[in-house]
């Protein structure tokens, strides 16, 4: 029987929950989490020229050029490695009108075609006091939150046991604002691209944590194997 890929993309504001539903589906189904906010992330600890110019830009709450973010997911599906898993989920990628074409062009050269943009749609009220308790693991990638997902043992990854528990530079009032502002001018208009498409799935994001991934996992088709 012919092995069945999903490519999916997580689509909603800052602190929606796309990385925590990203890493859940790489654990549950073995898909690939490709998140460009992770790459830019590595890129500006670099230390290269880029990685200034990108430090500078994320934390201002702007967005980073199209052209980079492109180049970095071109990339990332040009690696072999990344051939044979069940898909990718593309994790705050695309951002913009330009992003979701290009994405389309890189797919479709590919032979494979998009299963779903799913939406997790939150409040703006909400987002604050996401964002603003988020850390992450810096070793295994879990997401937390001081408040809706603590660690278990304060201070140590429940995943992994690392003690490299990280806050990240954006995760404040004033950036969330400027990347709100983003999000509703540049990236929401990608729900009605991908509507038009026939490929949004608008879940609400503000269930618990396990009741969207129950919700994601009923609008994809059964993973491999099962
Ligand atoms: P969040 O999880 O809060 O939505 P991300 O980690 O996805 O944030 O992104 C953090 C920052 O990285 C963004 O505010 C933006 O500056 C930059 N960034 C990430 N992905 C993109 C993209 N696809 N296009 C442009 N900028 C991006
Ligand atoms: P995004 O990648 O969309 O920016 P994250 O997955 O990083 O969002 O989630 C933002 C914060 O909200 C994290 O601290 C995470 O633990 C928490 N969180 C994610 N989903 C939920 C949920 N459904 N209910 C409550 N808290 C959540
Ligand atoms: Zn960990």
């Amino acid at each position: 029987m012919a092995r069945t890929v999903t490519d999916i993309i997580l689509l909603g504001p800052p602190g929606a929950g796309k990385g925590t539903q990203a890493h859940r589906l790489v654990e549950e189904r073995g898909m690939v989490q490709l998140s460009t906010g992770d790459m830019l992330r590595a890129a500006r600890s670099s230390g290269t020229e880029m990685g200034r110019r990108v430090a500078e830009v994320m934390d201002k709450g702007h967005l980073v050029t199209d052209d980079i973010v492109i180049g970095l997911i071109a990339e990332k599906l040009a690696d072999p490695d990344a051939a044979g898993h069940a898909g990718f989920i593309f994790d705050g990628f695309p951002r913009t009108l330009a992003q979701a074409d290009a994405l389309g062009d890189l797919l479709e050269r590919m032979g494979r075609p998009l299963a779903a943009a799913i939406e997790l749609a939150v409040e703006d009220e909400v987002l604050v006091d996401r964002v603003s308790g988020r850390f992450t693991c810096g070793n295994c990638g879990e997401v937390y939150h001081d408040v809706t997902r603590p660690t278990r043992k304060p201070g140590v990854c429940d995943a992994c046991g690392s003690t490299d528990l990280r806050r990240r530079a954006d995760d404040n009032a004033d950036s969330l604002r400027q990347r709100l502002m983003e999000y509703y001018k540049k990236t929401s208009p990608l729900t009605g691209y991908y509507h038009a498409k026939g490929l949004l799935v608008r879940l609400d994001g503000l269930a618990p944590i396990d009741r969207v991934a129950a919700a994601i996992a009923a609008a994809l088709p059964a993973p491999v194997g099962a």
